[in-house]
């Protein structure tokens, strides 16, 4: 049999190394647990970046996906498909948006924001040719395209990568006072996470987004909230900005929105600014095909039927309770809303995070390091209470 060190030896070889996976190889997996090679059972902490709201392999979704998949996967836009208009319908009718885009991966549907925001900017605003900007947050995670690691402050994320996409002014996340402060007349939108998941699980101020929406709409900008890791019941709402009870102008969802089964995203927005995009002005391939759409539909079913928001309402509240606890001489902070949570270590802490995820996964649970000093905590929303507990003894082993 191929053992897990070969698999890994051989993925080492011919795998670009943009990535630092744990030393795992995944080969089943079913609702929150997964099994590697040697058949050995680990919980699944990390949920593909909360891609697995639903858990792996729904049977629902799975259904679908084989329905579906024995009937029309692809149409291409050239030709309509029965799955496109129920599946957007039914995402506007649950995020109270007006006209919905169909993506593929989270960063594409970030740059279907970004032109869609220029454009508006140009034919609905009045901004002279060119010079839109669009205001972005210190911290913030939207993709690794190039137009996305433009407007990153992330060292990281842009060394040897440039020359990048002008049109992008950083301001400090959490400040409503330096967006109104930064707003000029070629500001067509702000993009903003409701809280940044690849900075370590940052949570704005209370009433951060509604002071943000505010301004937005004094001085007609649109508000672009990135719910790419926080939306689809995540933080124990459907949407993040559902805690303020803020309504974007544009929303951008991908991750859970296909259970993690395929790459689906989308843009979805107030009539005005989608509807700046004629025939011709943008699109994808395999974006908005019928399997996509059947998938999409079946996991905004799951989240719906079972109420996946109120779960983790209820599972985070109690996991972060008990989190805080443990009174561990490593933890500085614990952080987070619904089962989006992290801890983040003390400076002086003699582990990093990256050996505690190591010491978790002989523990039997798979967690990701954020930078060196946060770990996150994000386990699928279908976690059983019971399940969600041992994860906790776990932790409390590996923080003592
Ligand atoms: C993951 C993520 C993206 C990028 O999505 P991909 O599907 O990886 O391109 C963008 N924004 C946020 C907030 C994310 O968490």
């Amino acid at each position: 049999m191929t053992t897990s060190r070969d698999i890994i030896s051989l993925t080492d070889q011919v795998s670009a190394r943009n990535y630092r996976p744990l030393p795992i190889v995944i080969a089943r997996a079913e609702g929150v647990w997964v099994w590697d090679v040697e058949g050995k059972r680990y919980m699944d902490m990390l949920s593909a970046y909360s891609a697995l709201n639903q858990g792996h392999c729904h049977p629902r979704i799975v259904q679908a996906l084989k329905d579906q998949a024995d009937k029309v996967t692809l149409t291409s836009r050239a030709f309509h498909n029965e799955q496109l208009g129920p599946f957007l319908a039914e995402l506007l009718a649950m995020c109270r948006q007006e006209l919905a885009l169909p993506m593929n991966s989270g960063a594409e549907a970030i740059e279907t924001a970004v032109k869609a925001a220029r454009k508006w900017g140009y034919q609905i605003k009045g901004i002279a040719a060119d010079r839109a900007t669009i205001i972005v947050c210190e911290g913030n995670f939207h993709g690794r395209t190039t137009t996305a690691v433009s407007m990153s402050s992330e060292p990281q994320y842009r060394e040897g990568f440039g020359p990048f996409t002008p049109g992008f002014t950083i301001i400090p996340y959490g400040d409503a006072d330096a967006l109104a402060a930064a707003i000029d007349e070629n500001t067509a939108a702000f993009l903003v996470e409701p809280i940044q998941g690849e900075s370590g699980v940052i949570v704005p101020p209370d009433g951060y987004l509604t002071a943000v929406r505010e301004i937005c709409t004094d001085r007609n900008v649109l508000l672009m909230v990135d719910e790419i890791q926080t939306g689809l019941a995540r933080t124990g709402k459907l949407f993040a900005c559902d805690h303020e009870g803020v309504r974007p102008d544009v929303l951008v969802v991908g991750k859970a929105l296909s259970g993690g089964i395929l790459p689906v995203s989308a843009v979805a927005s107030r009539r005005d600014v989608l509807g700046v995009f004629e025939p011709g002005d943008h699109g994808s391939t395999f974006a908005g095909s019928p399997l996509a759409c059947a998938v999409a539909r079946a996991a905004l079913a799951v989240i719906r039927d079972e109420n996946l928001a109120d779960r983790a309402a209820e599972l985070g509240e109690h996991f972060r309770g008990e989190l805080l606890k443990l009174d561990s001489p490593l933890v500085a902070e614990v952080r987070g809303k619904g089962l989006l949570n992290a801890v983040e270590l003390k400076p002086d802490a003699p582990k990093t995070a990256r050996q505690c995820c190591e010491h978790l996964m002989a523990e039997g649970m798979l967690c990701k390091e954020t930078h060196d000093n946060v770990i996150r905590f994000a386990p699928p929303l279908v976690i059983a209470p019971a399940d969600l507990d041992w994860a906790l003894g776990r932790i409390a082993a590996v923080l003592a």
